[in-house]
């Protein structure tokens, strides 16, 4: 836990987010400055900088549960592609320093930026965190 860190207050219930799903070592929650809609995050539950920190266990979980939540958003929004992207120090674009994978949706045609600057409308991100949590409910039954 770092107390600085806002996914370590958003896994510790001090912060808000619009939650998809869990496992014992990784939560899945939208990204509120989505590239596109749906746009999720998969973070570790304990606090890592980045991937020259984490653990190769907690490192292989969240491409586990990448992989798993990239089937789910195509499933649920029917989407050209799927990018999965994951950044390691400022250098790299990285701005939030906790250990994370990005899952975005992506059609054809459309701007392949990895960060956004528009924040997404809070009851857009609520409607979507209800679709793709229902949907990754009925998929990803038993992952743990
Ligand atoms: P990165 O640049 O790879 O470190 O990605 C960090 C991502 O976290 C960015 O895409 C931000 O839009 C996103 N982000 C920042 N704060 C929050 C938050 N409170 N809830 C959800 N996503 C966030
Ligand atoms: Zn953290």
């Amino acid at each position: 836990m770092s107390e600085q860190c806002v996914f370590c207050q958003i896994l510790n219930q001090q912060a808000p987010c619009y939650p998809v799903h869990e496992t014992r070592y990784t939560k899945t929650f939208l990204d509120i400055f989505p590239a596109s809609p749906g746009h999720c995050l998969i973070v570790t539950k304990d606090h890592y900088q980045d991937i020259f920190e984490a653990t190769p266990e907690a490192i292989s979980m969240v491409g586990h549960v990448s992989t798993l939540i990239a089937h789910t958003v195509k499933q649920e929004l029917q989407c050209d592609g799927v990018g999965i992207f994951q950044l390691n120090g400022a250098a790299a674009g990285q701005t939030v320093f906790h250990y994370h994978m990005h899952v975005i949706p992506r059609n054809a045609g459309e701007d392949l930026a990895i960060h956004s600057r528009v924040s997404g409308d809070p009851e857009e991100l609520r409607a979507m965190a209800e679709r793709l949590s229902r949907r990754a409910a009925e998929m990803l039954d038993g992952v743990d």
